[in-house]
């Protein structure tokens, strides 16, 4: 049988190890350091640094492909690997989209619309900027952020040069903030021949810049849908992607639809494609990256997705018997040993017969696990 290497340890890798190992593959892993999310599940985990090059090559000398759940991975790392087996994504979709500057242009290459913005690279040019774009505003370090990391909001009160500091200068770049109605993603996948599907549009509710809550097939007008649709085929195909992309969006207050990043593997917000639909996202990135026919990416019902961080964690190991007394909940957990606070360590879903009501559950389940301090 053929084996998948995956670069990077998170739950991102898990899943997919998940999803190869039950279509018979085998799985070698890349990762920083042992006895990783995805290490747990892959036959063999080779601990080296995404930079080595060398372990990188002789990493890619084992497997039939080569793809990635960090988008961190160096382009160069991907250059190397790709000398000895395909990469899929290829190389200059990681490159482009682990800078949010180069993800940007390329977006408005595209004919994509975004949040006006302009890259700044010295506190001379952040000045001009925020003169420009007006406040409020969000400088962005431009590669490197994840979970809020590395933004500073700026409001007309706010000194430049300590919101340049904060972010520790370098390039970076600044965002008009968008008075947004909701945030949503949808997931697409692409094959080696081409062929695109994608998941729908997902809402999408964040606390503290960290995805709280998401919900699968978001209500929107039937134009708003296709234009969805129609940004996120755009996007697979511009960028020639082959596996799975996640294009996060804004709804604006005038129903527009603006894209905020992309992020070219599984994303967070379509977890809940594990319970919701036959081919999860993670199954499509294998069926992509392997080169077979996608899946079915109809949801099945509906289905709502709750992350569970360290946080749940504070007053001692969560009741998984009190969240899972409903039996249309799911739970997965990424075999991570240190809750700490905003850590994603795991999810929760619910499936019911509607939106609201899968909603409901999964909230309800999430704070039953929680054990109250005096008990
Ligand atoms: P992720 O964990 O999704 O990779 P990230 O750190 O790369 O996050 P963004 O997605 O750029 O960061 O921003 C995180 C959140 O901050 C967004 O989901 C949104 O809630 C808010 N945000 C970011 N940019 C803007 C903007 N221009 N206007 C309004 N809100 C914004
Ligand atoms: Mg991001
Ligand atoms: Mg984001």
């Amino acid at each position: 049988g053929a084996t998948v290497g995956i670069l990077g340890s998170g739950q991102l890798g898990r899943m997919l190890a998940q999803s190869a190992r039950r279509m018979g593959y085998r799985v070698h892993t890349l990762s920083p350091g042992a006895d990783s999310p995805t290490g747990q599940i892959a036959d063999r985990e080779v601990i080296a640094a995404y930079d080595d090059q060398a372990a990188i090559a002789r990493f890619a000398r084992d497997v039939d492909v080569v793809t990635f759940e960090f988008e961190n991975i160096a382009a160069e790392s991907a250059a190397v690997a790709a000398r000895y087996v395909p990469v899929r994504p290829r190389g200059d979709v990681l490159h482009i989209t682990q800078n949010r500057h180069r993800e940007k242009h390329a977006l408005t290459a595209a004919g994509l619309p975004t949040a006006r913005y302009e890259a700044v690279a010295s506190l001379e040019q952040l000045h001009d900027a925020i003169g420009r774009l007006g406040t409020p505003c969000i400088l962005k370090t431009a590669g490197f952020g994840y979970d809020g990391k590395g933004q500073v909001r700026i409001t007309a009160e706010t000194d430049p040069a300590a919101a340049w500091r904060m972010i520790g200068a370098g390039a970076a770049i600044v965002e008009a903030m968008v008075d947004f109605e909701a945030e949503l993603s949808v997931v697409a996948a692409r094959g080696v021949d081409g062929a695109q599907v994608d998941f729908g549009v997902t809402e999408n509710r964040h606390v503290d810049h960290i995805l709280d809550i998401s919900v699968a097939d978001m209500p929107l007008d039937p134009a708003q849908t296709a234009r969805a649709h129609e940004i996120a085929g755009t996007v697979m195909r511009e960028f020639d992607v082959v596996g799975v992309l996640c294009i996060e969006m804004f709804l604006t207050r005038d129903g527009d639809l603006l894209v905020n990043e992309l992020a070219p593997r599984p994303h967070n917000s379509g977890h809940l494609t594990i319970e919701a639909c036959a081919s999860s996202q993670f199954d499509q990135q294998l069926r992509a990256v392997c080169g077979l026919p996608l899946g079915e990416t109809a949801r099945r019902v509906p289905t709502a997705m709750a992350n569970l961080l360290g946080d749940h964690w504070e007053s001692g190991e969560p009741d998984w018997a009190a969240a899972l007394a409903d039996p249309a909940v799911n739970l997965h957990l990424y075999g991570k040993a240190e809750p700490r606070p905003g850590r994603k360590m795991g999810h929760l879903t619910a499936s019911a017969p509607s939106r609201d009501e899968a909603v409901r559950r999964v909230t309800q389940a999430r704070s039953a696990l929680l054990r109250t301090r005096n008990t």
